[in-house]
């Protein structure tokens, strides 16, 4: 499991589509609802889970924009 230098959380590292960049992610997900349209029908709504950016959430953010 790979931990943030910066606070020691639980970090999640995915490679972004299309940027193909690493991002942090916070490891605990949660439960959230994606809204898929298609065209001429109703709204599909669909379960999935979802991450929030270490970026958004760590206290010690300052020190990854440092970095890079
Ligand atoms: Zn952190």
């Amino acid at each position: 499991m790979a931990t943030c230098s910066s606070c020691g959380a639980e970090i999640l590292w995915v490679t972004m589509f299309p940027s193909g960049k690493a991002m942090p992610l916070d490891h605990k997900a949660e439960k959230r609802i994606r809204v898929l349209s298609v065209e001429g029908e109703a709204l599909e709504g669909r379960m999935v889970d979802a991450h929030t950016s270490h970026f958004a959430t760590c206290p010690d953010a300052a020190a990854h924009r440092r970095r890079t």
